[in-house]
């Protein structure tokens, strides 16, 4: 075997220098119950009738354009189709960012994609933070972005749960109109829809919204997500993004779950995880083994545990959650929101620790 060791001389800097995302699933845990990826419960057998497998797709599937952009309030020619929300992050650095030249703005702690996405493309990363975007003017904001070309904005905010206002978002991007692209990862939106900014893209070119499939739909195995802005802006995208993005099977999966039936129950399913959520919460609060409860939109829930240790004893029961550094601190968990009887699993091991913690 020749000596692989080599290979890492042929990488650039910034690619050897690389942190891979850690993702939910590539930790190699073993559980019962699933907490920690911010999926759905709920998993449906999709009903569809595949033909033309011989042929390829259309790079963007008309019907599922049409229904998105049905159900997102705009027009098709404002919707882009992307394996996952995750490519339209991708392709937004890719398209519009140059090493040396550019930075992305984001606020910490965020969903951690945007820094990796940067460090890929060799982009820099202007690294602000939550309480900066939730307690900082206006002006501050804008001070703060204002040599970067890309501005993230995670709404409701992975992991913490916060939300910026809408008349906020709406200020910041009308000052980087011409400057700066505002991005607002709207991955969670189904469950506070009320907040959505997608109807801002209509007042602005420097606005993009990323949606997913993987969440409030319940198919985080289709990877599928949507880029909504204006054509304008999308246009340089889709000069960038692979030849045939998005599969037949994805693409007929994509469209049965965006019938209006199926949009309804997503409704249906969205607010019975809700009353979860504030049930779990209650838990939390209550537990003498939590210090902190992060609750705010979206299907999870991120505490601050008593004791890092009650996190490896739910991974003896079974119960797989996320643990996450937070700042700077080891000992902060996430749960998903899943159903009735995944809570109890919480319960049961809530429960426990509250009979040592005492
Ligand atoms: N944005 C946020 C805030 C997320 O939490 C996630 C997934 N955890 C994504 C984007 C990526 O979504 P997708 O599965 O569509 O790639």
């Amino acid at each position: 075997m020749s000596d692989n060791s080599k290979i890492t001389t042929l990488l650039p800097d910034n690619i050897a220098a690389l942190t891979a995302y850690s993702s939910a699933k590539s930790e190699k845990l073993t559980g019962t119950t699933w907490l920690n990826a911010n999926e759905s419960p709920y998993s449906r057998t999709p009903n569809i009738n595949l033909t033309d497998l011989n042929r390829y797709p259309d790079p963007q599937p008309q019907q599922v354009i049409t229904r998105y952009a049905c159900y997102a309030n705009l027009e098709p020619e404002q919707v882009l189709m992307t394996r996952g929300a995750d490519e339209g992050i991708e392709l937004l650095v890719r398209t519009f960012c140059s090493p040396a030249k550019d930075s992305i703005a984001l606020f910490l702690p965020t969903y951690g994609m945007y820094k990796v996405t940067a460090d890929t493309h060799n982009i820099a990363i202007n690294g602000l933070t939550q309480e900066l975007l939730l307690k900082g003017t206006v002006d501050e904001i804008v001070t703060a972005v204002a040599d970067s070309k890309l501005v993230f904005i995670c709404n409701p905010n992975n992991p913490t749960g916060s939300m910026t206002s809408l008349d906020k978002i709406r200020k910041i991007t009308q000052q980087l109109a011409g400057k700066a692209i505002v991005v607002v990862d709207e991955a969670y939106i189904e469950f506070c829809p009320e907040q959505t900014a997608a109807s801002l893209i209509n007042e602005f070119c420097n606005l993009v919204v990323l949606r997913t499939l993987s969440k409030a739909f319940a198919l985080a195995g289709l990877r599928t997500g949507f880029t909504l802005a204006n054509s304008e802006l999308l246009a340089p995208i889709r000069k960038v993004i692979a030849p045939y993005p998005v599969s037949t099977v994805v693409a007929s999966i994509a469209a049965d779950a965006l019938s209006s039936d199926n949009i309804a129950s997503m409704r249906r399913q969205v607010t019975i995880l809700n009353s979860l959520k504030a049930k779990l919460k209650s838990w939390l609060e209550q537990s003498p083994a939590v210090i902190k409860v992060l609750s705010g939109e979206g299907n999870f829930v991120t505490l601050k545990l008593k004791d890092k240790q009650s996190f490896n004893i739910a991974l003896e029961q079974g119960l797989v959650m996320r643990a996450f550094t937070l700042y700077g601190e080891n000992d902060w968990l996430r749960i998903s929101i899943g159903n009735e009887q995944e809570l109890e699993q919480v319960k049961i091991w809530l429960d426990g620790l509250s009979l040592t913690s005492n």
